[in-house]
């Protein structure tokens, strides 16, 4: 029962170091609250113009078949904010977990070490990418081979015909985006398949059809479920770090390492009344309390 399990909490960082050392399997889930020391707030958060919007209306298939223009200045808008925002120190504690010589230190007895733990992130900011640059080469292509985003990257663009998919970091992503007053900017305007100098091609990854936001929007699957869900099950340490465990799926992966005797440890600002029951919790943001309780 989640009253009787938050009783037991334990915030007690030499306890947690030695469930830390003896994890055989270690997994981290991460939410906005990794990103809050970043500057990168929530949807709801959005600021100015947008403080007025429907964020669900702008993150749903419906949404930006109705009105891809509204959508497109939104994700701009956002990009934009996620270009100007630098990884923090809780981004830099997770990334320094790929180093082989911190994770012997700190979790010698897992049972991969020569690879990271697995970071599985909500967020589509970025950061935690960004956070492995500077890691000698082979180090950084390991980190990036277990980190898993499992809503997208707002960096990445789909094509809504082919499908190709693509990842940059220039902006705007067109001359009309330029504009930051919210107007109806005609499709063909707008950021397409191929560019904005599209030649009239139909090939793939150049075939002139309206690109969205590689992002996961509610009503859609969220990315990686399936290796997930697998790796979840041999998890005997899932550490939630800056997002709530009442809301799906974090409450579900909680649940999951719960059931099969695993531990879990919370990094939060707060702690909701009916989280899933954790064995440790660390309050605070979360850029202080993971580098201080993981001792990186
Ligand atoms: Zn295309």
């Amino acid at each position: 029962m989640p009253s009787a399990s938050q009783t037991t909490a334990s915030s007690d960082i030499q306890s947690f170091r030695d469930v830390l050392a003896s994890s055989k399997s270690i997994i981290i889930l991460a939410g906005a609250g990794l990103s809050a020391g970043s500057g990168i707030q929530t949807y709801r958060g959005g600021g100015g113009l947008w403080n007025t919007q429907d964020a669900d209306y702008l993150a749903t298939p419906q949404g930006f078949k109705e009105n891809p223009s509204r959508v497109w200045q939104f994700y701009h808008h956002r990009r934009e904010i996620c270009l100007q925002s630098q990884p923090n120190a809780a981004h830099r504690a997770l990334a320094s977990l790929s180093k082989l010589s911190t994770l012997s230190r700190i979790a010698p007895s897992l049972k991969e070490t020569s690879s990271p733990p697995l970071l599985i992130t909500q967020n589509i900011d970025s950061l935690s990418l960004r956070a492995l640059d500077g890691l000698p080469p082979a180090v950084k292509t390991a980190a990036e081979g277990r980190l898993l985003e499992m809503h997208g990257c707002i960096f990445s663009t789909r094509c809504t015909s082919c499908q190709h998919t693509q990842c940059t970091y220039t902006s705007p992503l067109c001359s009309a985006l330029l504009d930051t007053k919210e107007r109806d900017i005609p499709i063909s305007e707008l950021p397409r398949c191929g560019g904005e100098n599209w030649s009239g091609s139909n090939r793939y990854g150049k075939c002139g059809g309206l690109l969205r936001p590689d992002v996961v929007w509610f009503g859609e699957i969220p990315n990686h479920m399936g290796e997930i869900a697998q790796r979840l099950n041999w998890c005997d340490l899932l550490l939630v770090v800056g997002t709530s465990s009442t809301v799906y799926p974090a409450a579900g992966f909680a649940a999951t390492v719960k059931a099969r005797g695993g531990k879990v440890a919370v990094f939060d600002i707060e702690n909701p009344k009916d989280r899933v029951g954790a064995d440790f919790i660390f309050l605070g943001p979360c850029e202080e309390t993971l580098p201080e309780v993981l001792g990186v």
